[in-house]
């Protein structure tokens, strides 16, 4: 049993793989790597699919997980909305479902959101082949307890013991992690991060938090609250912010943080391109556009925030010394100059030894970076048993 579990997650891990590289892998003898491939596949855990590349002798047959035994659905919601995707045991996208929040932002009605749309997506397999359901929560979760413990970004979103509620209600197990940390582990596992034991992945937008990976472990914490960088302080002086706190990186620079110094520096009046809308309002996408067309007021505040985000980013790369840091695609659409100033900040702030060999990358999943991390999770309790 154990080294059949050892074979799955040896092919997981490098697919497709040949027999004789998962000798080389796993340290298993040939005679017995071929029983139990021949037991899996029989099982329909295994499929070939090829042939393997060499130049010289017998090529030989590659391995690979049957993708379609079984399944999970990876969910993400915030206050806006919810995204949800069904996964094979490969972590390919079988479907997407998504739904806006809307101005309702009551806990019932946020919660039966969430039952529709994991529903609606389990229904596409038969329920036999449904694993679970992973959610990446906007908030503080206790994952053993399967409670979303507290969310800053939704109202009265205290103690919610989402795990029980929707496993009454859908009849599958459920588990709980914060959307930076799935974030975090789906680029580890599937993005640009893929297999990249030491790195650092920066979520920027409403909040500001980052995930860490070292030595190949996410980092959870002792309440599953590692890597909350947006409350870490680096102002004396700087703005309030939600956690209770004053000077925190997320109420000095978060995207919120940018549009209400924009908004506030035109009130006061200060020109800009964005002066004359119509409700006072500014949005993120006004800005990143006036700082594109070089408005002086969009691009000082922008590089303002660009420099904190590098302090604060600099500070974690000098606890974990990470590989890699990955930037949330947020980040990027503020423009060349924002990720610049904030790789300039970095390399200064940050131990020379550390950044020598340092690489930057801006996420390749985007949006499904959060629900394809929660899935992950539900996919790697599979492979554990
Ligand atoms: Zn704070």
């Amino acid at each position: 049993m154990e080294k059949k579990k050892v074979i799955l997650n040896a092919i997981r891990k490098n697919q497709p793989i040949s027999r004789t590289r998962l000798k080389e892998i796993t340290d298993i003898r040939p005679g017995t790597i071929t029983d139990l491939v021949k037991t899996l596949k029989e099982d329909n855990f295994l499929i070939e699919e090829g042939k393997e590349k060499s130049l010289r002798g017998r090529k030989q047959s590659l391995l690979k997980i049957n993708g379609e035994r079984y399944f999970a659905i990876g969910l993400e919601f915030d206050a806006e909305r919810i995204i949800a995707l069904l996964v094979n045991l490969n972590n390919e996208i079988k479907a997407k479902k998504e739904t806006e929040i809307g101005e309702d932002k009551e806990k019932e009605t946020i919660i039966e959101k969430i039952v529709l749309v994991a529903s609606s997506l389990s229904q596409r397999i038969p329920s036999e082949k449904l694993l679970g359901l992973g959610i990446a929560d906007p908030g503080v979760v206790k994952s053993k307890e399967g409670i979303s413990f507290f969310s800053s970004l939704i109202p009265n979103w205290e103690n919610v013991p989402l795990g029980k509620i929707l496993n009454e209600r859908l009849k599958i197990p459920v588990k709980l992690i914060s959307a930076p940390q799935a974030k975090t582990l789906a680029e580890f596992r599937l993005g640009t991060g893929k297999n990249i034991e030491n790195l650092l992945f920066i979520e920027f937008g409403p909040g500001i938090a980052c995930g860490v990976i070292s030595e190949g472990r996410l980092l959870r914490g002792h309440n599953e609250m590692a890597g909350e960088l947006g409350h870490t302080h680096i102002s004396e002086n700087g703005a309030i912010c939600g956690c209770g706190s004053y000077g925190c990186l997320e109420a000095i620079a978060s995207l919120p943080a940018i549009a209400k110094k924009v908004k506030e520096a035109i009130a006061a009046g200060s020109k800009s391109l964005i002066e004359n809308s119509e409700d006072g309002e500014v949005t993120p996408s006004q800005i990143f556009e006036a700082a594109s067309k070089g408005d002086k007021l969009c691009l000082n505040i922008l590089n303002e925030s660009a420099n904190y985000l590098g302090s604060g980013i600099a500070n974690t790369i000098n606890l974990f010394n990470p590989e890699m840091v990955i930037f949330d695609q947020r980040m990027a659409l503020c423009g060349e100059f924002f990720l610049e100033e904030i790789k300039r900040v970095i390399k200064r702030q940050s131990l020379r030894f550390a950044t020598s060999s340092l690489k930057f990358a801006v996420s390749s999943l985007g949006e499904e970076a959060g629900p394809l991390g929660a899935a992950t999770l539900i996919l790697d309790e599979f492979f554990k048993k």
